[in-house]
């Protein structure tokens, strides 16, 4: 017998000893991190609202509970008895049964009310019919990146539950050595931004965590073939964790799969729903271009097959001697910092990915309290001794007053914006800005992929700013579905029609005016001296927007036609600093400085040759720490 099927039977032993005489065991297996528990009297293990969690503080595990397939009420009638229990204001939208593991997946509008008080009602309904109920939220704003993510994990679920049973007991297998060490091996986004990449390595497990590409720089991709990542075959990997959707930190994910990686990838649900919208985007970039992608859609689905989503807080088992929680830091939708747990209090890693760390309108600020920190790897973006940005009330002030003189001229707004994250967040400047009557009531048209990334927001509100939650919980409050936001579907069309209209709004990708819808309304709006095009975001070296804002006034146009000729551009331009969704130098150091525990060592990454060198010396002299400004493939030994 296998180790792994030893450890079930010990366990099934303990759960046998600790539910009430009457309560059947039938099976019980891992699938990935979590334990499944099969009994044929379902409805009376629910009847004990804290048996569940009773054995899940004893095994120490997450525990899912599922009824054996010829226990179950046949879905017909349990759909009715299910609807009964539920109350009506929840907005029940899909019912759907899966008998091979006797669950039912609610979609509804409110999911709080499926749950009920500390899973009251979900409990009511397997007391009833016996299925174990999963619950989602129905899309306020239908997202078209949600609906086909569900489909298709529900088309692929047979395959998925062999897929979780084998990493389950990947993760659960025994221990082979006795030795205890713990490395971290740099792989990209070292004195550099992009390509982020690192390989945390013990023993037992290698971990990778982030895999991205480095904008600007197509062909420079992380050094994946060293003998510490894949140069010993991609099925050395225990697992991937991924930090957040930003094409810097995710766009090679799916390329794995083409190396033949078939392990997990750990992350947050709207992570993995970001990352496939984002990673489609990044193919359909590249073939407009003219470029070979480097792997095809098929490995973004093989990509989402294989994620595992958890949620922040949650610890994590992925490996025999290391357990992941992720945290939120507050930097884009669904955003972590990744801590790592390393054998029995042995070792404790955090890497930050991107953060920020003061709270915005959309996200909660970073947190920065963990149980045990030693070594801490810090994005260092705006790590330069001068990157202070403006504070956000100044550049929402800004804003408002560039709005307000291109509306009396009677222009109109262009600004050029990232689908996910500074969009949102210019949004809710200008919603709250129109309802309290700073700016003049006007339509705001949302074109390129802002609508679908405003959807995702939408469908995740848990990980969003604690007053905007609640916000969108009261549907008549939500932000988002305010009336003078205007989704452009209608292509140029309605582009040539909001261009003869009355003063507007125009929120549009791609956010560095490097191609996208931007281009035409460019096309459209450059000769018009009365508008106004604003820049809210970074603009890189190279880009279109860099030049623009430098003063350059010529203009590609002719649409699709290989853009030979060009406009001689007279609308005003303008930069409104402060909106970022990373820290900057004053925050990165708040972040360390409050950091409880107080880490040993701090890795500075992510930042160009200067502000890593400037982090690190700062922190180092303010606050007595080791600091390091590693290059790419150095590795670090901790124990
Ligand atoms: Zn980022």
């Amino acid at each position: 017998m296998s180790r792994v099927d030893q450890k079930l039977e010990e366990i099934e032993e303990t759960i046998r000893n600790e539910v009430p005489a009457g309560i059947s065991i039938s099976d019980v297996t891992f699938e990935g991190p979590e334990l499944v528990v099969y009994t044929r009297d379902p409805k009376q293990f629910a009847q004990d609202g804290d048996l569940v969690r009773r054995l899940a503080s004893k095994l120490r595990k997450r525990i899912t509970v599922r009824p054996d397939p010829d226990v179950l009420t046949r879905p017909e009638d349990a759909r009715e008895q299910i609807e009964s229990v539920i109350p009506e204001q929840a907005g029940v939208t899909d019912l759907d049964f899966h008998a091979d593991t006797g669950e039912v997946v609610i979609e509804a509008e409110k999911p709080g009310l499926v749950i009920g008080r500390h899973g009251a009602t979900m409990r009511e309904i397997t007391q009833e019919v016996g299925w174990t109920p999963e619950v989602v939220r129905t899309p306020p704003i239908e997202s078209s990146t949600v609906a086909n993510v569900r489909n298709f994990l529900k088309q692929e679920r047979d395959e998925r539950r062999d897929i979780l049973e084998r990493i389950g007991r990947q993760i659960h297998r025994e221990e082979m050595s006795d030795d205890q060490w713990v490395r971290i091996t740099t792989l990209g986004c070292c004195r550099e931004v992009g390509r982020a990449a690192f390989i945390v390595s013990t023993p037992e497990t290698r971990v990778l965590v982030d895999c991205g590409d480095k904008p600007g720089a197509e062909g420079e991709v992380p050094y994946l073939q060293v003998p510490e990542a894949l140069g010993a075959g991609a099925s050395s990997l225990d697992a991937v964790v991924l930090t957040h959707a930003h094409l810097d930190h995710s766009a090679l994910i799916p390329l794995l799969f083409k190396y033949g990686y078939d392990g997990p990838i750990y992350t947050t649900e709207p992570t993995r729903d970001l990352m496939g919208l984002l990673t489609l985007d990044y193919l359909d970039v590249a073939a407009k271009e003219g470029r070979t992608p480097p792997y095809d859609s098929e490995m973004v689905r093989e990509a989402i097959k294989h994620t595992i989503p958890i949620e922040y807080g949650d610890v994590t088992d992925i490996s025999p001697d290391i357990k992941l929680t992720l945290h939120n830091a507050g930097h884009i939708l669904g955003s972590s910092i990744a801590h790592f747990h390393i054998g029995d209090g042995l070792y404790n890693i955090a890497f930050s990915g991107d953060i920020h760390y003061e709270d915005t309108r959309l996200f909660n600020g970073a947190v920065n309290e963990f149980p045990r920190v030693e070594t801490l790897v810090l994005e260092s973006t705006y790590g330069g001794r001068n990157d202070y940005q403006t504070d956000q009330e100044d550049s929402e002030r800004k804003l408002k007053e560039v709005i307000n003189d291109t509306y009396e001229k009677g222009g109109k707004i262009l600004i050029p914006a990232f689908a996910v994250g500074r969009s949102q967040e210019i949004m809710l400047v200008l919603e709250e800005a129109m309802r309290e009557g700073d700016i003049p009531e006007m339509p705001v048209h949302l074109d390129g992929m802002i609508w679908e990334a405003t959807a995702i927001h939408t469908t995740y509100p848990e990980y969003l700013r604690d007053d905007l939650r609640d916000r969108i919980f009261h549907e008549d409050e939500n932000p988002f579905l305010a009336e003078q936001f205007n989704h452009i579907d209608g292509g140029e069309e309605e582009r040539r029609e909001v261009t003869d209209g009355d003063s507007a709004i125009i929120l549009s990708t791609s956010g560095m005016v490097t191609g996208g819808p931007i281009m035409s309304w460019l096309e459209h709006l450059g000769s018009d001296a009365d508008s106004k095009l604003v820049f809210v975001g970074y603009q890189a070296q190279g880009t279109l927007g860099r030049r623009i804002q430098n003063g350059w006034d010529e203009i590609p146009v002719g649409n699709g036609t290989g853009r030979s000729n060009t406009m001689k551009m007279r609308m005003d331009v303008e930069t409104v600093d402060g909106f970022s969704g990373h820290a900057d130098r004053q925050g990165l150091e708040n972040f360390v400085k409050t950091m409880n525990p107080r880490p040993e060592k701090v890795l500075c990454v992510h930042g160009d040759e200067s502000s890593v060198q400037d982090l690190s010396s700062a922190l180092y002299h303010e606050y007595n720490l080791r600091t390091f400004a590693p290059k790419n493939l150095e590795t670090f030994r901790f124990l």
